[in-house]
């Protein structure tokens, strides 16, 4: 059995899990099981919109498997694209402080809004945690000795607008 479905809403009286607003009856919802507290499951209900933002591997696994067709196929796709794209690493995104150090270099990455790289460092050596590792865009490259063509891999994996896009190209 698969862990998300698609389907029409059979009564008014289910809650999106993230959104809390509830499901119009006969609208289209998501829902994703879970087997946290009932051994059985218990599916957990979102609006498409909000499930293809929070969920978006779950999202395209139950379009995969729903029959008919779905109202705004495309712009639910590319939310659930979007939103998937924040957990790919490495990738470019804007510094939410001027915090953090340059795991190349040792100097901070500031100020808060300059584009760093995030990417996967070894897992902390006392907690075995994995943790994330930031970079300035001019030192990522030699820092992450990617194979093949590193600049477009962080390109393609970073959600930027045309502005950033352009900084980064330059900066890489
Ligand atoms: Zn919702
Ligand atoms: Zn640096």
């Amino acid at each position: 059995m698969s862990d998300s479905k698609i389907e029409a809403a059979k009564t008014g009286r289910s809650k999106c899990r993230s959104c809390r607003e509830s499901i119009e009856k006969d609208s289209l919802r998501m829902g994703v099981i879970s087997f946290q507290f009932d051994s059985d499951g218990s599916w957990s209900w979102f609006h498409l919109k909000c499930g293809a933002a929070l969920h978006p591997e779950s999202f395209e696994a139950a379009v995969g498997e729903y029959p008919g067709d779905i109202p705004d196929i495309d712009a639910l796709r590319a939310d659930a694209k979007k939103a998937a794209r924040k957990f790919l690493t490495p990738r470019i995104e804007a510094a939410p402080s001027g915090r953090a150090a340059c795991q190349e270099c040792s100097e901070k990455i500031a100020p808060k809004g300059t584009l760093r790289v995030v990417f996967d460092r070894d897992p902390d050596p006392d907690t075995g945690m994995a943790r994330p590792g930031y970079l300035h865009l001019k030192c990522a490259l030699t820092h992450l000795a990617l194979e093949g063509d590193g600049k477009a891999l962080l390109l393609a994996n970073s959600d930027l607008d045309d502005q950033q896009r352009a900084t980064a190209d330059a900066e890489l």
